[in-house]
């Protein structure tokens, strides 16, 4: 077979198989106000990853201590997603961790470093597919400036499901972008229920739908079909490159509420907004799935840090934020908003030569 022939088989197997998922798409949610046992499971990850989560996980246990003690919350420490484990087992998440994950109800999880090039996939975007957790929920708020913004990105889908997948030809690469209709319309209708329940009355959807006519356009056209069902709420339509402007523009930022928008964008857009609110070390992120949901900070392993010596003054506020983002959503509201709290009222900053990770973290417990 000829290279072009070996290309298009290629392509015959990747669309099958994003069908198949098409069908595979459909759980029923988790109800954890009703669950008696809640099983959290804990990554480090790598990078400046178990230094954030050692504190991490001292605040969990600080804020859970009695019901650890009773057995209705379990925490469970999983190892095996470090890079060096990564790369030696040839498995972007190692199939003895990823069964270990499936056995928890949600994570908390540290960064995980993904080598530049080669074949080996990033350890979210396997986490995310396998465990299906197609919203990723990200707040970025600044009350001094009114800002109080909600993203709401497609985390399964667009150019990152099939982003280790591509193919090339001699003199060429080309990679997918895919969109689906039960993908859309599950996290527009996640962003629309949002919106809904937190007295939000606006839904922004950005894309770049004039240009990705087939993909964005479906994007677009299913959240404005899903939008039907919420005539309460207003909705309008951006373009990516605007709305990264509109985000730095003081005259109309406050104004938007909750945006609804494909996996790439988001993903960039998201560190635009965190640093808009003081940094990436700053923002919580959730990944949310109907049966599974992780939790985790949304910069990444920051290695120059570890290699600058500096791995003490790694901000630990974004896996915090993420963590009062989990006990939300395991309905253990008062335990996220008297961390929320804590967060909002802590005076301290991490920098290098100043006030360090678990000084941070000890402040942090001390206002709890
Ligand atoms: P990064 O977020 O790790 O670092 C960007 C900059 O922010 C660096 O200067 C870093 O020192 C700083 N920084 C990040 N988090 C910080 C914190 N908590 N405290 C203080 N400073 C912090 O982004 P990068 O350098 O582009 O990525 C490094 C690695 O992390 C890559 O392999 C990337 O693939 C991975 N990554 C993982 C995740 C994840 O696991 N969720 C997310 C993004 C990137």
């Amino acid at each position: 077979m000829n290279q072009l022939d070996l290309a298009c088989e290629s392509f015959r197997k990747i669309l099958e198989e994003q069908l198949s998922r098409i069908q595979a798409m459909n759980t029923e949610k988790v109800d954890f106000s009703k669950k008696k046992t809640v099983t959290i499971g804990l990554v480090d990850g790598d990078g400046i990853g178990p230094i954030i989560m050692e504190q991490a996980v001292k605040v969990l246990k600080y804020l859970l201590k009695s019901e650890i003690a009773a057995g209705t919350v379990i925490l469970k420490p999983i190892a095996g997603l470090t890079i060096e484990n990564r790369l030696a087992l040839g498995q972007s998440v190692p199939s003895h961790t990823l069964a270990q994950i499936k056995s928890c109800d949600v994570l908390l999880k540290g960064p995980t470093t993904t080598p530049m090039g080669g074949k080996m996939e990033s350890a979210n975007v396997t986490l995310r597919r396998e465990l299906d957790l197609y919203a990723n929920v990200r707040p970025v708020s600044i009350p001094q400036e009114g800002i109080d913004w909600t993203f709401y990105r497609e985390n399964t889908e667009g150019e990152y499901v099939l982003g280790s997948r591509g193919v090339e030809l001699p003199g060429m690469a080309v990679d997918f972008k895919v969109t689906t209709d039960p993908g859309t319309e599950r996290i527009a209708r996640a962003a629309f229920e949002f919106a809904r329940q937190n007295g939000k009355n606006r839904v922004s959807i950005v894309t770049k739908a004039n240009i990705m006519k087939k993909t964005d356009g479906k994007f677009t056209a299913i959240c404005h079909e899903v939008a039907k069902d919420y005539p309460e709420i207003t909705v309008d339509d951006w373009y990516i490159d605007i709305m990264t402007a509109n985000l730095v523009n003081p005259a109309i930022r406050s104004q938007f509420q909750v945006f609804l928008l494909p996996n790439l964008y988001g993903d960039i857009i998201t560190d635009e907004a965190a640093q808009i609110q003081g940094g990436v070390g700053t923002a919580g992120s959730a990944n949310m799935g109907d049966r599974y949901a992780m939790f985790e900070a949304i910069h990444g392993s920051a290695p120059r840090l570890i290699e600058e010596g500096l791995g003490a003054y790694a901000n630990p506020a974004s896996i915090l934020k993420a963590e009062a983002m989990l006990l939300r959503h395991i309905c253990r509201p008062q335990a996220a908003q008297r961390l929320e709290s804590a967060l909002e009222r802590c005076p301290l900053t991490v920098e290098p030569g100043g006030t360090t990770c678990a000084q941070y973290a000890e402040a942090i417990l001390n206002l709890l």
